[in-house]
């Protein structure tokens, strides 16, 4: 961590610190990205820089959120989304929306119907979900909106 700690400070030009400083400095960065696993602090450290096009002093937060990319995108390719032909058939969860209808009764007892993003190709990546609402709990209508079942 040391080292990403001076390497920026050089990099913005900031003067190097004392050994006391540069301790405390080191803390802070490592409370702060103590969630990042050791082996992927350099990759983290790479993928800041590479997202940022200022040349002031990089911040541990920076740090951190360039690991969130990092983990978040990995997770993304390993659950690859529901394969959907666009052009063919459509999702059977969304109808090739991307949103999935579902009905749900409230505690008062009407219905209420909200968009849920899909899992499929079709889904905003943002909002992607890792799976549709599916199984026994939920019933397909004749316009394919999904109607959460009473258990
Ligand atoms: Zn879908």
């Amino acid at each position: 961590m040391s080292g990403i700690v001076n390497s920026s400070r050089r990099r913005a030009g900031a003067p190097d610190l004392n050994e006391d400083d540069l301790r405390t400095e080191v803390g802070v960065w490592a409370k702060v990205c103590e969630d990042i696993p050791e082996d992927k602090l350099d990759a983290s450290y790479f993928r800041a820089l590479r997202d940022r096009n200022v040349r002031t002093l990089l911040q541990p937060g920076e740090l951190f959120r360039a690991w969130t990319r990092i983990r978040d995108e990995s997770r993304a390719d390993r659950q690859s989304p529901i394969k959907v032909d666009l052009e063919g058939e459509c999702c059977y969860y969304c109808n090739a929306t991307g949103y999935q209808i579902i009905v749900r009764k409230t505690v008062e007892g009407s219905w209420n119907e909200y968009a849920r993003p899909c899992a499929c190709a079709a889904a905003p990546g943002w909002g992607r979900t890792e799976r549709p609402m599916m199984g026994s709990k939920y019933k397909r209508d004749g316009y394919g909106r999904f109607h959460e079942i009473d258990a």
